[in-house]
This record gives C-alpha cells, sequence and structure tokens, in this order.
C-alpha cells in the first residue's frame, strides 16, 4: 500500500461505528468507534460520519451517536439527503417531489428547494427525489411515475438493497425498492446520490477542505463504501463488523477492493497510512 498522508476520515455509521436498534432507536457503539474517533481528535484528522440511511435530518443522529458515545463535530454528519440537496440546487432543480420523509424534507427545504409530496395533484416538477419513508403505498409511486413519464428526471438518496441492522439483522433499502418500481413502470433508471456515487465525498471535500487523494473512507460494504472510495480516489477501509465480512471485501477486481480490511476499529489509526 502507497503511504499517503491521510488528513481526513469518513466513517460510515450503521454496521461501521455503530449499530441501530429499530425498535429502541438507539445506537450501540461498535467495538473501537469510540476510540477510532478519539485518535482523530488528537492526530488533527478531521472525522465525518456519512450514513447511506435518510430515517432522519442529520441534526437528529449528533444526540443519537453521543448517547452512544460517538462525538461528530457540527456539519459533520452527512446523510444522502445533504448531498441530494446540494446537487439538486446546483442542477438548478428548484420544485421537486420527494417521496421520503423529514429526514429528506428538512435538508432540501433547508436547501431552499420547493418540496412537493407525492400525491395527486401534485402538479409540474423539476425532478422526483426517491428516499427512505416509513409509509408508502400505490398514491406515491403512482404520483413519481406519472412526473417522470411527465418528463421529470429521477433521482435516489440510495439504491442498496439492505443496511446492517443490530442482533445481524438486515434492514429494507426502501428507496431502493422504490426505484426498482418507477424502472419497473417508466423504464426510467434513478441516478443516485448516496453511496457509492462520488457524490457525497464531493461534498465532504468542500466541507473539510481535504481532496480525496488524503481522504481515507471507512465502511462494512464493498459495494458502497469500498466502490465509492475507489471511484473518488480516496483511500478505501473496510471493517468487517457490519454486512460483509473478510471473503466478501476480497471477491472484488483489484481497483474496486478495499485497499485495507480491519475487523475492527480499534488501533486502525496507528496503521502506517495513518502515520
Ligand atoms: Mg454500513
Amino acid at each position: 500500500m502507497d503511504a499517503r498522508k491521510i488528513r481526513a476520515a469518513v466513517f460510515d455509521i450503521d454496521g461501521t461505528l455503530a449499530l441501530m436498534d429499530k425498535d429502541k432507536g438507539t445506537y450501540e457503539a461498535l467495538p473501537g468507534a469510540i476510540a477510532a474517533l478519539d485518535a482523530c481528535r488528537a492526530r488533527g484528522i478531521i472525522a465525518v460520519a456519512y450514513t447511506n440511511g435518510t430515517f432522519f435530518p442529520p441534526a437528529h443522529y449528533y444526540p443519537l451517536l453521543a448517547d452512544a458515545g460517538l462525538v461528530l463535530a457540527p456539519g459533520h454528519i452527512l446523510t444522502p439527503a445533504v448531498v441530494a440537496a446540494q446537487q439538486l440546487k446546483r442542477l438548478g432543480h428548484g420544485r421537486v417531489m420527494v417521496t421520503g420523509s423529514e429526514g429528506t424534507v428538512v435538508p432540501l427545504v433547508e436547501a431552499g428547494i420547493e418540496v412537493v409530496g407525492a400525491g395527486p395533484g401534485a402538479g409540474e416538477v423539476d425532478a422526483v427525489l426517491l428516499a427512505w419513508a416509513r409509509e408508502f403505498g400505490l398514491p406515491e409511486l403512482d404520483a413519481a411515475a406519472q412526473a417522470v413519464w411527465a418528463g421529470a428526471p429521477v433521482y435516489a438518496t440510495s439504491v442498496a438493497p439492505f443496511f446492517a441492522g443490530a442482533g445481524g439483522k438486515r434492514l429494507l433499502g426502501v428507496s431502493g425498492a422504490m426505484a426498482a418500481a418507477i424502472r419497473n413502470a417508466t423504464g426510467v433508471e434513478a441516478q443516485v446520490f448516496g453511496k457509492p456515487s462520488v457524490a457525497g465525498l464531493e461534498i465532504i471535500a468542500e466541507l473539510t477542505g481535504v481532496a480525496a487523494a488524503e481522504t481515507a473512507v471507512i465502511g462494512d460494504d464493498p459495494k458502497l463504501e469500498i466502490r465509492m472510495a475507489r471511484r473518488a480516489g480516496a483511500l478505501a477501509i473496510g471493517v468487517t463488523t457490519g454486512v460483509s465480512d473478510r471473503a466478501a471485501f476480497e471477491a472484488f477486481a483489484e481497483d474496486e477492493r478495499a485497499e485495507l480490511v480491519v475487523d475492527r476499529l480499534d488501533g486502525l489509526l496507528d496503521h502506517p497510512v495513518f502515520a
């Protein structure tokens, strides 16, 4: 491995820093995660948490993670909804139909985007954004399909099939299920803002002032964090505390594979790449 100077570390949340207990709505820190964030602080490495989930607006994650002992600096927790809001704005989409809930709506509204609920009578929209929602049904899917048939581009916060929950349980990826439904109906593939799109790392590089080449990405999913990191030229580090074991990380071609795989985050920053 090359000896790059790493000045920023982007941690995935679910399966990497912590696991969520969906019944209790709380997080539990994974082994070594608290120590890894402490080590970042001690060495002046900027730590960012970037989840692929959009259950909550970013503001909700700070106390949830802090209760689990994981403390991030203000502005340093990102979700695909934050990335979507910034990128939709750049694309000039001022009026956007959103299938998601508060976790998606809040960052868009904060970015000055007019958010239209997915339902009958939504009117003309510039784009459709498919995102996590606890409840959705035919009216939402139909409204999204109608907008796409009318020519609106379609985006998704994530199309991951599932992610890691407490007790080894897989949690269904809702926006991916919606994107599959829309593709089935319209033939249009949703463009993804969340991982493995590099859109999030672009926003993070602006936040940290650190280029991708000097940024490490740490995650439990080779198809999400590792793919995103390799595409952007960041250092890709896999951790086996979530959805993937070592064999799963190694089952990729060399240029798509994690450059380092660890079983827990303890001592991660003692690796020579962080020297
Ligand atoms: Mg994960």
